[in-house]
């Protein structure tokens, strides 16, 4: 380990070159805050609370598949007590941080394409921490300030420093050498000078200091240092170019440190897009098109295959032929998508429908059980719906189907997944839910339910719903979609019998005939 004399004299040249920005107030009060041992729930919560957008940022991020496991959040002292004062306080520090330091018109460096990068790579951090069952509570923002030090250098020195990271992509040299050649210091060190003048905790610190994973990395902590380096190159895989060579290469490293299977590794390289995406536009930022890389290797195929010409005619079309793959490759996609919606939704509801019900309950399963977390599973059917088309004619039935629908998809999440089962039973998975998350959830619906009136000829039809939840949580029995799909049934079935309008919620249990 660095010892802190060493340090410190770098650290004098790095204030005599440098001008280190001052913590946001905010930031200070929130450390101060999580550094106390009682009342920090209630401190950390009236905080955040003060600042709206701040607050309605960090509901967005707490309630992503990311950080979420229990459902709906709505507000953040609820936030707090679901995920715990640490994770709230990460999660703040990434918002005040990052607009903190956005704004700064000094840097040379392109400010939305370096903040995107560091999300991506503190999205790919947590994933890795997940997927490996690592304890690293403060990754995230780890991940998301671990070269903070180079906007702090661009922030002083401007186009000379741009200059640098261009030499650095061409130079035999790597960046840190180049830093310490002309100043003294490199990116890592400034980032932890500077963060250690904020007074945020060594676990942010230390792993910063030793990203680049030189030799000097000490062993306490080697391996958080490690995932911010895998973070960092999972990053770069949609943020630099050469994506398919990072890729295969990343892909390699991680089936060999961590003992995973190739598809595993995959899937993961994957999901930092997908997760990405959606966690760049909760900063604000336009996350621009960051598409998951298995599905830019197809593409990337299906163009090889349309330009089957022999050497002469490539050479001498290939400008054209690639224009207009590209431009199939766009009308085919476009059409796919219509397609899609075509195949995978409910004509009358514009629910999704059974056929993609099927598909998305095992693919969530089985995300569940890649990152330990859980997924849940709520049926439900209309109480003695016969009896509305009776009464009021088959359209009339048609009209309360098509309200229940749209009621029900407004009262979710956007990743919940709503299907039109059957004729008037429903379907709701709900990814990263727990148990005690749907039990609330099931109850809230069937309220909701209860309270939409549909107007026909100037009569109100009310309607009620019988409900039965279930979930897989990668700590419970591993069941397959079929018993998951089961034991919901057999839950609404208990509640029909104990006299509808009412949520059953059951365990999935391993065997389907071990009935209760
Ligand atoms: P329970 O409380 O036991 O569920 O009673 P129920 O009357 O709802 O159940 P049952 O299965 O006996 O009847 C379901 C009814 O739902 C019969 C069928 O005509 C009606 N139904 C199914 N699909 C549609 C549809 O698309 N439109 C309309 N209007 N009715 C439908
Ligand atoms: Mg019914
Ligand atoms: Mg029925």
């Amino acid at each position: 380990m660095q010892t802190n004399e060493n340090f410190l004299s770098i650290q004098h040249l790095i204030e005599k070159e440098l001008n280190l920005p001052s913590p946001p107030a905010i930031a200070v009060k929130i450390l101060n805050a999580v550094q106390k041992d009682d009342g920090a729930l209630a401190e950390l919560g009236t905080i955040i609370s003060v600042d709206p957008v701040l607050t309605a940022k960090m509901l967005r991020a707490a309630n992503s598949p990311l950080f979420s496991r229990n459902g709906e959040i709505t507000d953040i002292n609820r936030a707090i007590s679901i995920l715990g004062t640490n994770t709230i306080k990460n999660i703040a520090l990434s918002f005040v941080i990052a607009t903190e330091l956005s704004n700064n018109e000094d840097s040379s460096i392109n400010i939305d394409h370096y903040w995107r990068r560091s999300i991506t790579a503190a999205v790919a951090a947590e994933l890795l921490t997940k997927t490996m069952q690592l304890e690293y509570d403060d990754i995230f923002v780890t991940a998301l300030l671990q070269d903070i030090g180079m906007l702090v250098i661009s922030m002083t020195k401007g186009d000379a420093y741009r200059d640098m990271l261009k030499e650095a992509q061409v130079s035999h040299l790597s960046l840190l050498e180049l830093e310490k050649n002309q100043y003294g210091f490199d990116h890592q060190q400034v980032g932890y000078a500077l963060l250690m003048n904020w007074q945020l905790p060594n676990s942010i610190t230390e792993p910063i200091l030793y990203h680049h994973l030189s030799k000097n990395t000490p062993d306490t902590c080697y391996k958080s240092a490690e995932v911010l380096y895998l973070a960092d190159q999972l990053s770069a895989i949609y943020n630099e170019p050469e994506t398919a060579e990072k890729a295969r290469n990343i892909q390699q490293t991680l089936i060999e440190k961590f003992d995973i299977n190739k598809t595993l590794a995959l899937e993961l390289i994957d999901d930092v897009a997908t997760t990405s995406t959606k966690m760049i536009t909760t900063f604000e930022l336009d996350p621009g098109e960051i598409r998951p890389y298995s599905l830019l290797l197809q593409e990337a195929n299906a163009e090889l295959g349309k330009l089957n010409l022999s050497n002469e005619q490539i050479i001498l079309e290939m400008k054209e032929a690639k224009e207009k793959a590209e431009r199939v490759t766009h009308e085919l996609r476009d059409a796919n998508t219509r397609l899609k919606e075509l195949v995978y939704r409910d004509g009358l509801t514009g629910l999704y429908n059974h056929r993609y019900f099927q598909e998305s309950i095992g693919q969530e399963i089985a995300r569940a059980s890649r990152y330990h977390s859980s997924v849940s599973l709520i049926m439900f059917d209309i109480d003695f719906f016969k009896k509305v088309n009776d009464t009021h004619g088959h359209p009339a039935g048609d009209l309360v189907l098509m309200n229940i629908a749209r009621a029900v998809t407004s009262a979710v999440r956007p990743c919940d997944i709503i299907a039109r089962y059957g004729g008037e039973e429903f379907a709701v998975i709900l990814p990263e839910t727990s148990a005690s998350g749907v039990k609330v959830f099931a109850a809230r619906l069937r309220r909701c339910v209860e309270g939409i009136a549909t107007l026909v000829d100037g009569q109100l039809i009310y309607v009620t719903v019988s409900a039965g939840a279930t979930t897989f949580s990668k700590d419970g029995v591993q069941v397959t979609k079929d018993v998951l799909i089961d034991t919901a049934d057999r839950a609404l079935y208990i509640s029909k019998q104990n006299g509808r309008n009412q949520v059953t919620v059951l365990e999935p249990k391993l065997a389907i005939n071990e009935y209760d």
